[in-house]
């Protein structure tokens, strides 16, 4: 696919999550949020769902897990402007409580289209729900800060899994680990 191409196949799927009233979250929210970068992105980013800034802004991660983020993505000498970051869930749950398996299921089908548009070489998930996407049966405990080739609908890709940022914002030692974990994102 050209970029052009991608950008407009990325476009159709904002416009079809902005279009959807299928969830309760996704009748009650303020804006939905399917995504947003460079369509031939090298590296996505992908985390769990918006939370209120993010519904007020129609973007991911312009809270303060998402400044922490992009802080820490421009510390690490990757261009902001050349990454794609996305959620699992594209509407924001209320109260930030944990997406249900069903929110999960039901905007599973957009980001697999994402994933496999953009191509990105290497795939960071921020958090449980998006590293249990790939990886099922881990604990982020276990696995935080760790890259590995994985194979997704029928492609390969270098995946980190990293702790979600909400994390590193409950402490300097989560804070130190969060950010030495960036430390195994291949620019
Ligand atoms: N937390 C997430 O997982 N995603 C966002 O977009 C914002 C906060």
């Amino acid at each position: 696919m050209t970029i052009d191409e991608k950008q407009k196949a990325l476009d159709k799927i904002a416009q079809e999550v902005r279009d959807f009233k299928g969830l309760e979250i996704a009748k009650n929210c303020t804006h939905a949020v399917p995504g947003e970068g460079d369509p031939d992105a090298k590296i996505m980013f992908i985390g769990e769902a918006p939370g209120a800034d993010e519904d007020t802004q129609g973007r991911p991660f312009v809270g303060r897990s998402g400044q922490l983020l992009r802080q820490t993505i421009i510390e690490s000498n990757i261009k902001i402007d050349k990454v794609f970051i996305t959620n699992v869930v594209k509407f924001r749950p209320p109260e930030n409580r944990d997406p249900s398996p069903e929110e999960i299921e039901t905007c599973r089908d957009w980001l697999d289209r994402q994933i496999q548009i953009i191509e990105s070489a290497t795939i960071v998930t921020l958090g449980r729900f998006s590293m249990a996407k790939f990886l099922p049966d881990v604990k982020i405990s276990q696995v935080h800060g760790k890259g590995q080739e994985i194979e997704f609908l029928g492609k390969k890709y270098f995946l980190v899994t990293m702790y979600h940022p909400a994390y590193a914002l409950r402490g300097t030692s989560n804070m130190t680990e969060f950010k030495k974990d960036f430390e195994k994102i291949k620019c």
